[in-house]
């Protein structure tokens, strides 16, 4: 029996992990959860699961929630350090959305266990110090992000290869498929969340339709699997049946496949030598039509970016990853419109914040900064 523990365990990742849990309940236990502010559906997590602690980030959260006695609750940052490390824990799941998981992530990298590694923003905003810490401790990474965990299969469980030639990270394109960005400025929020194939947070919905996802997600690749950017294509696919491609040095190209479902990676990221069993949507491959395109060209700018954060290191990733939160968030709020989201992040990218300190204190710091600047952009653009 494995012990997990999901942080963000309200959220759409949470659910999926929730429900491959309950189809291997026999090999998988969940032991503890975290949350933020969810109360109602972390109540029901509870209610079903009886997790023996729940840690609540939100005080108010944790003051109002009716408790159960089977379980302990937690509120202090030093609680949850403690949770993250409790022996009994098998696999930390890290399924907070943005830099709002990079402490927990940081946390696990320190605890010599398995971490299934959804949160893609801890690593962008601070993979320099994250990966060399998960290296130091020998906490294995897995990722679940769909494109990552395929990539991870089709090097067979090695991270990073000599024989690999290149990798496509496939992408939908999101509800936005064929437009142009000028094609973009009067779309609605309720238009952006309107995802063809993946049903996900908002704020992981919002970089698909920008296609800023597949940026975030190129940086994320090049730290996890500790391969140069050149390595990486980005390509459209609008299926999303084939969730990467490796192509090795002698010609062969292996790739995953499956329907748009996240629990298939997370089922894969959870099991030990044997596969888990769990309900899924067959592919019917007579009838399968798979597509695939260039990455649009008026997103280039964009790429390039998400390139250069590869390639020079340092804070950049916090800036990216910071001046893409505001705009996302502003956007959200309806303080920009969808197309000032690249915007946000050119303007705030241009700002001289490089550092070459990569403490946790340095990230936070550099993540307020850009949070500063790139909110007086937003204002700018009214
Ligand atoms: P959601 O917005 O659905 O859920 C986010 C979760 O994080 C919630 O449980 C939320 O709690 C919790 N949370 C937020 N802030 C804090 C905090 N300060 N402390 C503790 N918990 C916190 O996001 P998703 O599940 O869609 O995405 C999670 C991550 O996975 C993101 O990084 C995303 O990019 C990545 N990802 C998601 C995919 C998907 O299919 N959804 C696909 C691939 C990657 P509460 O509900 O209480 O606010
Ligand atoms: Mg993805």
């Amino acid at each position: 029996m494995k012990n997990i523990l999901i942080l963000g365990a309200t959220g759409s990742i949470g659910e999926s992990v929730l429900s491959v849990i309950k189809q291997n309940y026999e090999k998988l236990n969940l032991f503890g959860i975290s949350f933020n502010q969810n109360i109602s559906k972390g109540k029901q997590i509870i209610d079903e699961f009886s997790p023996s602690f729940v840690h609540i980030d939100d005080l108010m959260g944790y003051n109002n929630i009716e408790k159960s006695e089977n379980s302990s609750y937690l509120n202090s940052i030093e609680d949850l350090e403690n949770l993250i490390n409790h022996q009994d824990i098998d696999i930390i799941v890290c399924a907070i959305s943005g830099f709002a998981g990079l402490n927990a992530t940081h946390m696990a990298a320190h605890t010599g266990k398995k971490l299934l590694l959804a949160n893609k923003e801890s690593i962008v905003a601070g993979g320099d110090l994250i990966l060399p810490i998960a290296r130091e401790y020998k906490t294995e990474i897995i990722p679940i992000d769909s494109e990552h965990n395929a990539i991870f299969q089709c090097l067979n469980g090695e991270k990073g290869t000599e024989d690999v030639k290149e990798i496509i990270i496939t992408a939908s394109g999101g509800p936005f498929l064929g437009s142009s960005v000028n094609d973009l400025k009067n779309v609605t929020l309720q238009d952006a969340l309107d995802h063809p194939n993946w049903k996900m947070g908002k704020k992981v919905t919002i970089d698909s339709a920008t296609l800023v996802n597949k940026c975030l997600e190129l940086i994320e690749a090049k730290y996890l699997f500790d391969l140069d950017e050149h390595y990486f294509d980005l390509v459209i696919h609008p299926q999303s049946i084939v969730h990467s491609i490796v192509t090795y040095v002698d010609g062969s190209s292996i790739c995953q496949m499956s329907s748009p479902d996240m629990k298939v990676p997370i089922a894969h990221a959870l099991s030990e030598k044997n596969r888990l069993t769990i309900d899924f949507n067959s592919l019917d491959f007579t009838s399968l039509n798979l597509t695939f395109q260039e990455f649009p060209k008026d997103r280039m700018e964009i790429q390039n970016i998400a390139r250069e954060v590869c390639n020079e290191g340092s804070n950049l990733g916090t800036v990216f990853n910071a001046a893409n939160e505001i705009a996302v968030e502003s956007f959200i709020n309806g303080e920009i419109k969808f197309d000032e989201i690249y915007e946000v992040i050119y303007r705030t990218f241009t700002i001289d914040h490089v550092s070459n300190d990569l403490s946790l204190e340095s990230i936070h710091d550099i993540d307020t900064q850009t949070r500063i600047e790139a909110k007086k952009v937003v204002k700018s653009l009214n």
